[in-house]
């Protein structure tokens, strides 16, 4: 079989990895036998987005992006609450997850669509690539050595809740409290890798092919506006907009009137302004995208015929092609009013639902 020409060497999918993967997926099925009621369904809904919080609050926007600042007690509680999503563990998650950022929708990204749709929802998941924590990725996290403990102990968490909804609920209880709920939280959260950089808008010309999309943005409490948060890393709100609505960014507001988290950055001004679409800024992302897709057949048809000669070629071609078009998006996505002073009101009237 050939390998897919944007897949490193280690992206394989590991057979036992998969298998577990399917078991589990299957596993709330065997609710045929125990029957389901609406009491399992409310344990559901709170075991979903609680733990839907803890990804995107916790993992994502603290661990991966330091977006706000708390305790240590409360980062662990973070910590452990996000290892109940059974996502692996913090620096894990966090540590890929910054390297998503770093290499965006090229080879080294571990989760582009580059790489297959299907390989970047779940197939990065369960190769062994991806097997190891990156702790070069997440230095100032693995220093802590509570993280490094419920990092390498990751099962506690799911185990603990998967009893906690035995207890809570009976048998039906775990089956949807825990296996259903637990399918339903990955698949929403992958979203975000696969389709939130396949299906949507975009509002900044950002050197990738990520999305806005507001079904995946309810359904993971404010992360599909993923187009603004690749164009604004650094910033807790995701949701530019007043109807861009961002459940994750409203819970740590009101953690923040109780000094739980505090110091919650927000977009500045001048990254507001900053590479519009609509202001004319060349879509690079868009170019990329379209270009790795022409280049992707073009390579698979020249490793079915082996006309290496043409393959050295064109890509040599095609690199410089690239190189000119990125210059051309460096030129024309630098701030609609380049003016001191000036960017601060030229952001209101773009963006003026912001606080
Ligand atoms: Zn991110
Ligand atoms: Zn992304």
């Amino acid at each position: 079989m050939i390998a897919h020409p944007n897949r490193l060497p280690g992206e394989r999918l590991d057979p036992i990895a998969s298998g577990a993967f399917v078991v589990f997926h299957l596993v709330p099925i065997l609710a045929v036998f125990t029957g389901i009621g609406w009491h399992d369904w409310q344990i559901l809904l709170v075991t979903y987005w609680v733990r839907m919080f803890f990804i995107t609050g916790g993992y994502h926007r603290y661990f991966a992006h330091k977006s706000y600042k708390t305790s240590r007690v409360f980062q662990f509680i973070l910590a452990f609450g996000g290892t109940t999503a059974t996502q692996k563990g913090p620096l894990w998650w966090a540590g890929h997850h910054r390297l998503h950022h770093r290499y965006t929708d090229t080879v080294q990204d571990a989760h582009s669509p580059i790489k297959g749709v299907m390989f970047s929802h779940i197939g990065w998941i369960i190769t062994p690539h991806t097997d190891e924590t990156p702790t070069d990725a997440i230095a100032d996290f693995n220093k802590y050595p509570e993280l490094r403990f419920i990092n390498r102990r990751d099962f506690i968490g799911p185990w603990a809740l998967a009893l906690g909804c035995l207890w809570w609920g009976g048998w039906s209880g775990l089956l949807v409290g825990y296996f259903l709920s637990t399918v339903i939280l990955w698949h929403s959260t992958f979203l975000v890798n696969s389709m939130a950089h396949l299906w949507g808008t975009r509002r900044f010309a950002t050197e990738d092919s990520s999305r806005n999309n507001p079904l995946i943005a309810f359904l993971t409490m404010g992360e599909g506006w993923h187009n603004n948060h690749h164009h604004i890393q650094s910033s807790c709100r995701q949701g530019f907009r007043w109807w861009e609505f961002d459940m994750t960014f409203y819970v740590l507001k009101f953690l923040s009137l109780f000094h739980i988290v505090w110091d919650i950055k927000k977009p500045n001004a001048k990254a507001l302004a900053t590479a519009r679409i609509a202001d004319g800024a060349y879509d690079i992302g868009m170019f990329q995208f379209h270009w790795d897709k022409a280049t992707t057949r073009v390579a698979a048809a020249t490793q079915r015929s082996d006309l290496t000669d043409a393959r050295v070629a064109f890509s040599m071609a095609a690199d410089e092609a690239l190189a000119a078009a990125q210059e051309l998006g460096r030129q024309s996505r630098r701030p609609a009013v380049p003016v001191e002073g000036q960017d601060e009101a030229a952001a209101a009237r773009a963006v003026p639902a912001m606080e």
